[in-house]
């Protein structure tokens, strides 16, 4: 049986660095992963570009049962250490906007970092093995390996007895750490199993029920009636979740979770990243409210003593204004008709106009749902942090189990948050395990 120190489940991001942060101890490290080729994810990631980090990375910018649970992880590696590596490796990059670095090149540039550290470390990899069965090891079998990974600097703690046992295609294999690291339910057809939340059940182990997130919305038949005609147009929005703690609208701007960026409308619903970003806060049945004027006042001109108050007045004001565009012409219109009160007269009252300005800032809309996992850049939920230690993300209950990156309950914000959580919680295990 092949023995190991630290056996590592998945060579995603997070698998690959905790592979890094465990070969440069010393551990006899091994990753194994069902995919023909390793960090598929992250090739795809950034539109080819990888945003691997965030300047910006704070415990607020991730979503989890438990805010406090990533605070340790993210203090110990933060975004100037990765990007320490990224220099080493003279992969240039470029900041896009908000904090987010990005790849000048390719996302290959990253995976051949990974791939050139674990080998530096020792760590090994192995793809194309499916995981058969985890089992706790039956007893402390001393001598029990017949075939070892070397260790590069001999220091791994080959006299500790492995405590659990991974049944493979290619054989059992005995660790004294197992380290899952096989991510959540995104994009099914680049991998993705349910094999972490599953091995979890199994150990009777909490899960805080995963759902897709950095999702686009889906509308109802009815509204895609009213607005899906309108695929392409995009606009700048603030948006928030008023049923959510994080993002209620009654809070004060200051301190509740609210969302700036481009809105799309797709032709089944919203996307855009301001949408992708909102959508991990939303839960079915929910409205989503739309500042659709951020920090405007669009109707103001209207109020003037000698202002024209009539419809079309009010849709050239959702337009533009001095300070530049609002609304696409056509999104402006399309609004107009259906949210103007009726009138009489065809002069809208003050108190007309300023049910226009309020809706206008708190358009609320109801998804019907998401576009699901095949769409989804996250899965959020996942193992609960409760089961785990936040500074070693070891099992409480089941010695030598670790669990890292997206299989744990813990969701960044769209902008290069979760690949920071990736390494850090990465390496947070790696120095443990
Ligand atoms: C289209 C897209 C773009 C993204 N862009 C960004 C971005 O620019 N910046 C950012 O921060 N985040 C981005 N993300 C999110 C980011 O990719 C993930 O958060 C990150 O990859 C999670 O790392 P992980 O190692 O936990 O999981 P993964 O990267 O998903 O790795 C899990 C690995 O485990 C393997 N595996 C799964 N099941 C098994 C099994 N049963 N046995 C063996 N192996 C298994 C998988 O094949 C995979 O290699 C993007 C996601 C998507 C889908």
């Amino acid at each position: 049986m092949t023995q190991v120190d630290v056996l590592i489940l998945g060579a995603g991001a997070a698998g690959l660095m905790c592979a890094i942060a465990a070969g440069r101890r010393g551990r006899r490290t091994l990753v194994l992963e069902h995919a023909e080729r390793p960090g598929k994810k992250i090739l795809i990631s950034g539109g080819g570009r990888c945003n691997f980090t965030n300047l910006h990375t704070a415990p607020e910018n991730f979503l989890s049962a438990n805010p406090h649970f990533a605070k340790s992880a993210l203090a110990r590696f933060t975004p100037q250490d990765f990007l320490a590596l990224v220099e080493r490796h003279r992969i240039p990059w470029h900041e896009k906007t908000l904090g987010q670095l990005f790849c000048d090149r390719s996302a290959h540039d990253i995976l051949n970092l990974l791939l050139a550290e674990c080998a530096a470390a020792n760590a090994h990899i192995q793809l194309s093995t499916r995981i058969l069965s985890v089992t706790r090891a039956p007893f402390a079998p001393i001598g029990l390996s017949s075939r070892t990974l070397s260790s590069p600097k001999g220091e791994g703690s080959a006299s500790l007895p492995p405590r659990l046992v991974v049944e493979t295609t290619t054989g059992p294999i005995a660790t004294q750490s197992l380290v899952v690291a096989t991510g959540g339910l995104s994009i099914p057809k680049m991998g993705a199993t349910p094999f972490g939340y599953d091995l979890a059940r199994q150990f009777s182990l909490a899960l805080v029920e995963p759902r897709p997130a950095l999702v686009p919305l889906v509308l109802s038949p009815e509204d895609q009636a009213r607005w899906c005609d309108l695929t392409g147009l995009s606009t700048d929005v603030v948006a928030t979740v008023p049923g959510h703690p994080e993002t209620a609208s009654a809070k004060p701007r200051a301190v509740r979770t609210a969302f700036r960026e481009k809105l799309l409308i797709t032709h089944r619903g919203l996307s855009g990243p301001v949408i992708l970003q909102i959508s991990s806060y939303w839960r079915p049945g929910e409205p989503i409210e739309l500042d659709l004027a951020p920090g405007l006042n669009v109707t103001a001109p209207l109020l003037h003593p000698h202002a024209r108050r009539d419809p079309a007045a009010a849709a050239l004001a959702l337009r533009s204004s001095p300070s530049g565009p609002i609304l696409p012409a056509r999104l402006a219109d399309r609004w107009l008709t259906l949210n103007l009160p009726a009138t009489d007269t065809g002069t809208l009252s003050n108190a007309a106009l300023a049910g226009l300005e309020r809706r206008l800032h708190a358009w609320r809309i109801l998804p019907a749902g998401t576009e699901g996992y095949a769409k989804a850049e996250v899965t959020a939920g996942g193992v609960s942090t409760g089961e785990l230690d936040a500074r070693t993300m070891q099992s409480h209950r089941v010695p030598g189990l670790y669990f890292i990156g997206e299989v744990v309950d813990v969701t960044g914000w769209l902008g290069g948050y979760n690949f920071q959580w990736a390494w850090a919680s990465a390496v947070a295990a790696g120095q443990s395990a």
